[in-house]
């Protein structure tokens, strides 16, 4: 069945691809961003298309449109941008999320919201599964994130105990891929670009840190299948359960790109996680899902990518 969804955060990273998925399917997009962290380059190959719509849109402010499903993904991401401005995060997650919770009250339509690995903060339990509560701390820089998001979590579900708002809620791990800014300040991009640039490769702390990083397309098919099915509201881990210390990554980086750049660490940011990879048990039970692409093979798209972006 055509709808018309309507996807925040459209012309970032992730909402681009799922724009892209949701014009596949024959949908009706309306992408809605402000450009805070996204682009339009990300977007421009849609902007022709007949069932594509761009509205530059801050979703602190309320929205009043007619759609018939909501994916809620506006919100920076990278801890470079989200901690650039903190107030404008929590501003984000909670007030994007009580407007967006209100459209779909008013037109009785299903959201599904992009919620995030970091509402387990630095876990003390490991993997994660959705049962844990996590460790986050509440005053540190990164709390306008974690905490935004968990926030947005709460509103989710009390929206949808108290007014019975259709909703659907997956914890998003460590995502790379095409179309990642290549200033975006994560570490998968960070250290492209630096090893495509010769630049030397940015460790922090002595990299043993782990990280668990999916690939995008496979984080697509399980954003949409728990868009489109009934029988679980969430939240459910989105993630590849591949853990790598950031280490690994780095020399798994420099030998895909043949790069000859050195290591250089620096100190680790406060409240970085020691490590983190998904339980993904419940994704798999309930949306048939499981991520398919291998991190090296994730990595040479990627860096296919940035060849061609850095050389334009
Ligand atoms: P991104 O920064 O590329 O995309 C975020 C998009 O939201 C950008 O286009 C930005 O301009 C837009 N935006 C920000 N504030 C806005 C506002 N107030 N109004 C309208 N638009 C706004 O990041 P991404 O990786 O594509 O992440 C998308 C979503 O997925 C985010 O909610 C993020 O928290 C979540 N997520 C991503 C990952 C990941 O690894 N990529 C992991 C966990 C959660
Ligand atoms: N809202 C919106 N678009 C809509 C309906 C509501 O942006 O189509 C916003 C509205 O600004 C409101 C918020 O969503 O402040 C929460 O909606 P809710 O119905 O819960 O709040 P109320 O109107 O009762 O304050
Ligand atoms: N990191 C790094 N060098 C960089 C960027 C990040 O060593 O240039 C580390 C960072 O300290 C963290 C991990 O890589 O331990 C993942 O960082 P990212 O910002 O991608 O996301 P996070 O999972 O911390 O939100």
């Amino acid at each position: 069945m055509t709808m018309t969804i309507l996807v925040t955060g459209g012309a970032g990273f992730l909402g681009s691809h799922l724009c892209e998925r949701l014009l596949q399917d024959g949908h009706e997009v309306i992408c809605v961003d402000n450009f805070y962290t996204g682009s339009k380059d990300n977007i421009r190959h849609l902007l022709a298309h007949p069932r594509f719509e761009l509205i530059r849109h801050d979703v602190w402010l309320p929205l009043y449109i007619e759609v018939d499903r909501i994916f809620n993904l506006a919100c920076p991401a990278s801890p470079v941008h989200y901690q650039n401005d903190p107030i404008a995060t929590v501003k984000t997650s909670v007030l994007g999320a009580i407007n967006m919770l209100g459209l779909a009250k008013r037109r009785k339509a299903r959201i599904l919201q992009a919620s995030t690995s970091e509402v387990y903060g630095d876990p003390q339990v490991h993997p994660q599964p959705e049962a844990y509560w996590g460790h986050v701390n509440s005053i540190g820089p990164r709390a306008c994130y974690d905490e935004g998001k968990r926030c947005a979590e709460t509103l989710f579900f009390d929206y949808h105990r108290q007014a019975k708002v259709d909703i659907r809620v997956v914890r998003i791990f460590n995502t790379y891929g095409p179309r990642m800014h290549p200033h975006d300040g994560r570490v998968v991009s960070n250290f492209i670009v630096q090893a495509l640039k010769g630049d030397p490769i940015t460790l922090y702390g002595d990299g043993s840190q782990t990280r668990s990083f999916c690939y995008v397309d496979d984080l697509i098919e399980g954003m949409t299948r728990m868009m489109d099915q009934d029988a679980v509201i969430g939240p459910v881990n989105l993630g590849n359960p591949s853990e790598f210390t950031i280490r690994q990554l780095a020399e798994t980086v420099l030998r895909l790109t043949g790069s000859r750049s050195t290591l250089e660490y620096r100190p680790l940011p406060q409240d970085d996680p020691a490590q983190r990879q998904p339980d993904i048990a419940k994704a798999a039970a309930a949306l048939d899902w499981t991520p398919y692409v291998a991190l090296e093979d994730g990595l040479e798209k990627t860096i296919d990518y940035f060849k061609k972006t850095l050389n334009q």
